[in-house]
């Protein structure tokens, strides 16, 4: 950093204690790098914008991640630079020596949500708002970035589901137009769904999935609550039913299918029964993995100012949670033992030990040694709640010695 002339921080408003963290580094910022140009980006600069500036007097706010107004920002003399009109003109780049072989691309922002408990929508574009980039866009985009060597492409947004609503096509139809239009062996990833949006357009979307393996049979549906009586309290717009009816359309065609969704626990008014109601949702419907959260009260919003349930119930309930949970994870993970699966090899682990390959339907598995960014053939040996551990069969980059055969399980056949 000491050679820098900009330092460039991004913060997020979702939860009082990452909130903590940034106003802190921040301050730290501040005083270390006083003769650099210090700019805050993220929804915590509409959030919290006197905040940060008491934290770190000499910041420049940028409320947006928009490139042109970072430019702007860096070379203007304003406190704070605004911006109101996302997304911004261009998406990402991809450099492959920044981002290995994953492509993350935006292709929306807003939501068509008002959730009680909800910062982010302020910390935006405001609630009920979709701006979705142009399909073409996004195209050339992922074609561009599959013809230097991305092999993940992440589609990412507040919620997906929503794509395309201020512009009269759909998710669906995105979806299908980059498997049409961009060749190549990649795999997509689609970002997070939201249970109402995600039901207009379930079938097609498991129509075209079923269709092309360069998919990920995976699902992220966050439910939030398995109490209808929560649900009307954060303002979700959708029931437990209509939550299960989704799940079990998934898993009529895609029986391995990951699954993952959200819980909080301990929202404002959240009773024992409630609680117990999320639980069992979880275990019914055989969830992969739950990205698990104690409520977090935030500013401005409405569920501050509910009757809160005390820190004490939310800390047994999240250890309770965490624990039923693994349980359904472990057991899910369980059915792929001994089983070969193919993949991506994504990443090296936290640890720096294992190489972590994600298969078709983005389970997690971690083999001894592999090249990243090559399709390989896995055989699964044992399993954790949080991922499996395999033993590399076949790998399509490790040359001659190896045979590419990727005929094994369903789409294979069409890699090779
Ligand atoms: S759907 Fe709800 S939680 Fe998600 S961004 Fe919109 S308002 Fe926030």
């Amino acid at each position: 950093m000491g050679s820098a002339d900009v330092v460039i921080v991004n913060t997020c408003a979702v939860r009082e204690e990452a909130e903590r963290n940034e106003l802190k580094l921040l301050r730290k910022l501040s005083k270390e790098y006083q003769d650099k140009r210090l700019i805050v980006i993220g929804c915590l600069t509409r959030v919290r914008p006197a905040s940060i500036k008491d934290a770190a007097p000499n910041a420049v706010l940028v409320t947006s991640h928009g490139a042109e107004l970072i430019d702007e920002a860096m070379n203007g003399n304003a406190d704070i630079y605004i911006y109101d009109d996302r997304p911004a003109k261009y998406l990402p780049n991809y450099y492959p020596e920044l981002h290995g072989h994953r492509y993350v691309v935006p292709i929306q922002v807003g939501c068509l949500g008002n959730c009680s408990f909800c910062v982010t929508k302020i910390g935006r574009m405001g609630f009920g708002r979709v701006k979705s980039y142009d399909i073409d866009d996004i195209i050339n985009a992922i074609a561009n970035a599959v013809s230097k060597g991305a092999r993940e492409i992440y589609l990412t947004g507040q919620e997906i589901s929503a794509y395309g609503r201020d512009r009269g096509y759909d998710l669906v139809d995105l979806l299908e137009n980059i498997l049409r239009k961009v060749g190549g062996r990649f795999m997509i990833r689609l970002g997070m769904m939201e249970p109402l949006e995600l039901s207009r357009i379930i079938d097609r979307l498991l129509d075209v999935v079923k269709s092309d393996w360069r998919v990920y049979r995976f699902f992220h549906v966050p439910v939030q609550s398995g109490s209808d009586r929560v649900l009307m309290l954060m303002r979700r717009k959708y029931t437990v039913d209509l939550f299960r009816d989704i799940i079990m359309r998934i898993r009529r065609v895609f029986p391995d299918a990951t699954i993952a969704t959200d819980i909080i626990v301990g929202f404002p008014g959240e009773t024992d029964e409630d609680f117990w109601a999320s639980v069992k949702l979880i275990e019914e419907l055989g969830i992969d993995k739950v990205n698990l959260a104690r409520y977090s009260r935030r500013p401005f919003t409405e569920a501050a100012y509910m009757e809160q349930v005390p820190e004490q119930v939310k800390k047994e309930r999240s250890k309770i949670a965490t624990d039923a949970f693994n349980k359904v994870a472990l057991e899910r993970n369980r059915m792929f033992i001994g089983r070969e699966m193919w993949g991506i090899v994504s990443e090296v682990d936290f640890k720096g030990e294992n190489y972590v390959v994600r298969s078709y339907n983005y389970k997690p598995i971690a083999v001894r040694k592999a090249d990243i960014g090559a399709f390989v053939r896995v055989r699964v040996t044992d399993a954790t709640p949080q991922r499996l551990f395999g033993q590399l069969l076949e790998s399509e980059s490790l040359g001659a010695r190896y045979r590419v055969d990727f005929r094994i399980t369903e789409g294979l056949d069409l890699i090779s």
